[in-house]
């Protein structure tokens, strides 16, 4: 049974589906407005770490994810002239979550879960063909106007949760800064259905080989193997994406004679931003809307859906139980810190270690990693870094 509270969620990516449906079981009222027609077919994220699992398991979609994604234990760190330095098996941390594996699943197979899902709630509405363009605000509550293609609509609710990615309008009309930098090369990803592990034995589903000219984040995803690679800033897009030369960037990392199969390709402009403010009266920025990163770690969807169930967590208290709106505050300060401390300064370091030039730094880190593994207590700490649930304990202390 629905109470009379509404909450507006801008955007169903991974973050905004998984706080509508949150809500949702909570029994608030919710409006998703998506710009597109449909749920975008998305497959920039590919890797669920596992208190992500563990958050989705309270929501009753982890099961699906994992049936739709490959379950990935083992990880590992490999350099492209030395070959493999280390293999970590998060089978270590599984006194800390129920999930002690990363999933590998692109990111639109969790939005169409739950966008399968939300029917079961008659409070729940999914509307597409609907940006979100501007705002207004006062004590009591939020309207968000926004295009359809029949002309413009309006919206009124007790919050707005702006989960409308990189380009959010909900940051832009409250004029809320997003300071950083962009990288000056795109990052590319290359897919293939070829196996590699038929050139590559040895390779992991997930692997970071460190280069100073060529990194590479190899992941396996159920369908395919997909290479994270950086770009030369000289290179046009169309060169980018010419065939041969995308076939010639696997074979630079599982070289064989035959011709690999190239199934996928996109190129990524990447930022490392972070909002000044996750809120600003009845309006909360979760997901990409509040902070974006580069992708080594997997930590941008990750993140967000974090920021999201924190949000409609505290919306969840506030609405149905009476609990004071500072509550909001409370949000920002749980996880806008951990967006800068932790999220933006691993994956910052996560691509200065994958590209480092000086040959004895690359030594002196490959020789602490291997003492990292030959150390349980060692290890045990870096897989509760790198799996995320040491930025869930450190945000859910702050008080
Ligand atoms: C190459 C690459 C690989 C990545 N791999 C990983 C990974 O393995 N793990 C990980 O955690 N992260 C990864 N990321 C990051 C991840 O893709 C993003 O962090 C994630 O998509 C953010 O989700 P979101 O729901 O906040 O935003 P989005 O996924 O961008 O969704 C925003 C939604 O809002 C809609 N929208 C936009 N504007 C409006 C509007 N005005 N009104 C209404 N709707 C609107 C969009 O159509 C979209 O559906 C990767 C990124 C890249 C580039």
């Amino acid at each position: 049974m629905a109470n009379k509270k509404h909450v507006i969620i801008a955007g169903a990516g991974p973050v905004g589906c998984s706080t509508a449906l949150a809500l949702a079981q909570a029994g608030i009222q919710v409006t998703i407005l998506e710009a597109e027609p449909e749920l975008l077919l998305d497959m920039r994220a590919s890797t669920f770490h596992p208190p992500t699992l563990d958050m989705l398991e309270d929501l009753g979609v982890a099961k699906e994810v994992i049936n739709q994604g490959l379950i990935t234990p083992k990880f590992q760190y490999r350099d492209r002239q030395d070959g493999l330095i280390a293999e970590f098996d998060m089978a270590a941390i599984s006194d800390h979550t129920n999930h002690p594996y990363r999933v590998q699943a692109e990111q639109y197979k969790l939005t169409r879960i739950i966008a399968d899902m939300l029917p079961a709630y008659p409070h729940a509405e999914l509307i597409y063909n609907a940006r979100a363009t501007s705002l207004e605000q006062d004590d009591s509550s939020v309207t968000v106007h926004y295009e359809m293609p029949d002309g413009p609509q309006s919206i009124t609710g007790d919050y707005l949760v702006a989960c409308d990615g990189s380009r959010s309008f909900a940051r832009k009309a409250l004029n809320i800064e997003f300071p950083g930098f962009t990288y000056p090369e795109l990052f590319m990803v290359v897919s293939t259905t070829d196996d590699i592990t038929e050139t590559v034995p040895d390779m992991c589903p997930v692997a970071y080989i460190t280069d100073p000219d060529e990194w590479c984040a190899v992941i396996r995803a159920p369908e395919m193997w997909r290479f994270l690679l950086p770009t030369d800033p000289n290179m046009s897009d169309e060169e980018l994406l010419d065939l041969d030369y995308l076939e010639s960037r696997i074979q630079g990392f599982a070289p064989k004679e035959a011709k690999y199969t190239v199934s996928h390709s996109t190129l990524y402009p990447v930022n490392q931003r972070v909002a000044e403010t996750y809120r600003i009266g009845k309006v909360m920025l979760a997901g990409d809307a509040a902070h974006v990163n580069n992708p080594l770690g997997g930590m941008g969807m990750n993140g967000g859906v974090h920021d999201g169930l924190n949000a409609a967590e505290k919306l969840i208290q506030i609405l149905n139980d009476g609990a004071s709106e500072d509550l909001l505050d409370l949000y920002d300060r749980q996880r806008r810190p951990i967006a800068v401390e932790y999220v933006q300064a691993q994956t910052i370091r996560n691509k200065k270690i994958m590209e480092e030039k000086d040959p004895a730094v690359r030594k002196q880190r490959q020789d602490e990693t291997r003492a990292v593994l030959n150390d349980p207590k060692k290890s045990h700490k870096l897989m509760m870094q790198v799996s995320m649930i040491n930025s869930i304990n450190k945000s859910n202390a702050i008080e």
